[in-house]
């Protein structure tokens, strides 16, 4: 820290080669940005963080300017504040002004600093150009229309998600954002994990609403709606309703979706402790045959996504499990019906998560049973926080509610999925259990825990060794598989989100770009499972009601048909 900085009359030090809004916000010193994002490179287009420097004849991006010596800084002086109006005006010249119908309508970076700029009249009138709004994948909706060219997006595909599915085209006044060889989505390598939409800051990428269509099946004669809702959506929607974040609000969810018309209300917690189960068999024999590779876990559909379509040879040391959301649809469907005399009735199958790779995951053929998808509608945790204002209830007046039998867990294994490393935790228990006989103490796995987005850890289970690993954010994920390929790493089992910190930071989750939020929802994770008296999924006597009264085994024929699916090759337009 050795550099000193007078900003706005305040001295503050700072490290040489760093840039001035690095430290500007490591002091608490805000400047609004549109095209920076945290872990992302700085661009320098939008120049809303534009500074008055004192010697230099132009304003700066603060953004970009790394600092060699002292400087004298005005962030906020009239010079500055005319520059950034006249930049938002220049963005809303040809902006659509629909803001009341907008998707992002009070969560738009756009609208938000156009109030902060005191933006009251269109000074600058553009032209509107008209563009094709692209509904083509199950996920994402992208609007062009809407779009400032900040390329967050772009950025965010690229250097987080290693996918580049998005990326700048063509220049000066005919500059836009679009797909591979300008196609649609659906015809795009995107695996639908929903990042490019909170990075983006205005309406222009959304997700695929299906809210709406619910509607019409409530209440609805002969129709038994029924719910599930991931673990990560219970601690996240505290966010939009004005609660503390890291809320655990499953309760309130339970008698929300119950007055709204649900029938029944799962918690897919459940899902993912019969997921832990068969994962957990599935490991033994993976061991045993003595792989070179770890069995690498699948219920992340994005990543699935993404290594059907670069990694084909991988594809037979993937799980060959479902996801959670896709395993307890199959139980509703199938076995539900039966088994709650509800068999005269059409099951409308609404899954409620933080995942917008579960949108387009639910319309996947193989996923189908019968030909018919087990899961008819997702809904993100905005969606549901939409829902839950639309109902008028008052929140505070409602009793925290259980979530229906037989679907539901009392434990904590199901939940830890919610987070990266997660599932690979809480399936290593339940490993532990069966290698070693006893069970493994939960502190046991807390250096497992700490906040990197690759961690890898061996635990002695009786006589054998558990090489545990997790890893999120698919280019993080590319870098450690290609350690593995070369042999230079070497691991027993390996859980990929593709998400960066897991589901907790899905697609569909509150739009924040505050890590601070994303932190006090892992955190709200993990006090679950750290308050919980329950934390495997072999212990959960819901879990071993299931497999003696319907399942049989982990792994048995039953399983096998309705849990397991398989991979294909899948081309990518690049
Ligand atoms: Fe979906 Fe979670 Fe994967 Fe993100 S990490 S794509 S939220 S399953």
């Amino acid at each position: 820290m050795g550099i000193k900085l007078e900003v706005n009359g305040r001295n503050i030090a700072a490290e040489k080669g760093e840039t001035i809004l690095s430290a500007l916000n490591r002091h608490g010193m805000h400047v609004p940005t549109i095209c920076s994002m945290k872990d992302l490179s700085p661009s320098g287009a939008c120049r809303m963080c534009v500074v008055e420097v004192e010697g230099k004849e132009n304003l700066v991006p603060s953004c970009s300017f790394p600092i060699e010596g002292p400087l004298k800084i005005w962030t906020h002086s009239p010079r500055v504040l005319r520059a950034r109006k006249t930049n938002v005006e220049l963005l809303l010249s040809n902006h659509p002004d629909d803001c009341l119908y907008c998707e992002r309508n009070g969560s738009c970076e756009l609208q938000s600093l156009s109030e902060d700029l005191n933006i009251r009249e269109r000074r600058i009138p553009g032209q509107r150009t008209i563009h094709k709004i692209d509904k083509s994948s199950p996920a994402i909706i992208r609007d062009p229309s809407k779009c400032i060219l900040c390329g967050r997006c772009v950025r965010i595909c690229e250097e987080i998600m290693n996918t580049s599915t998005l990326d700048f085209a063509h220049r000066g006044n005919e500059l836009k954002i679009s797909t591979t060889l300008g196609k649609a989505l659906n015809y795009s390598n995107c695996t639908s994990c929903g990042q490019c939409l909170i990075a983006c800051p205005t309406g222009a990428l959304i997700e695929h609403v299906q809210f709406t269509e619910l509607e019409a099946h409530i209440h609805a004669p002969g129709k038994l709606l029924v719910a599930q809702y991931s673990p990560a959506v219970a601690i996240s929607v505290a966010e939009l309703l004005g609660y503390k974040p890291g809320t655990d609000l499953s309760g309130i969810i339970n008698a929300v979706l119950r007055r709204y018309g649900f029938d029944f209300v799962f918690d897919n917690s459940f899902g993912a402790e019969l997921m832990i189960m068969e994962q957990a068999r599935l490991y033994h024999e993976h061991k045993k045959d003595g792989n070179d590779l770890p069995l690498i876990t699948s219920s992340c559909p994005a990543w699935i996504q993404y290594a059907e379509q670069y990694y084909p040879d991988l594809l037979t040391h993937l799980s060959p499990l479902k996801s959670p959301q896709q395993m307890t649809g199959a139980l509703i469907r199938e076995w539900f019906p039966q088994a709650m005399k509800q068999e005269d009735k059409e099951i409308i199958s609404v899954l409620i998560s933080s995942c917008t790779a579960a949108k387009s995951e639910a319309r996947k053929v193989e996923m189908t049973r019968k030909g018919i998808p087990v899961i008819d509608l997702v809904l993100t945790t905005r969606e549901l926080a939409r829902m839950i204002k639309l109902s008028g209830l008052d929140l505070e007046q409602l009793e925290p509610e259980l979530p229906d039998a037989p679907f539901r867990s009392e434990g904590s294994a199901g939940k830890l999925t919610a987070v990266a490393g997660g599932e690979a935790e809480a399936t290593v228990r339940t490993i532990y259990a069966q290698s070693a006989g006893t069970e493994i103490p939960p502190s046991k796995l807390h250096r497992f825990r700490i906040h990197k987005s690759f961690r890898e850890m061996t635990v002695k289970a009786g006589q054998s060794e558990i090489r545990m690993g997790t890893v999120s954010g698919l280019g993080n994920a590319v870098a450690l598989i290609e350690e593995l390929l070369a042999g230079k790493r070497k691991l027993d089992i390996l859980e990929v989100m593709a998400c960066p910190d897991g589901c907790v930071n899905g697609g569909g989750q509150p739009i924040t770009a505050d890590e601070k939020l994303v932190r006090a929802r892992t955190k709200a994770i993990y006090d679950l499972d750290n308050g919980s008296k329950l934390h495997a999924a072999h212990a959960n006597e819901v879990i071993g009601e299931i497999y003696r009264e319907y399942l049989g085994e982990p792994g048995g024929k039953l399983s096998r048909e309705m849990f397991f699916t398989m991979y294909s090759s899948r081309e990518v337009l690049l």
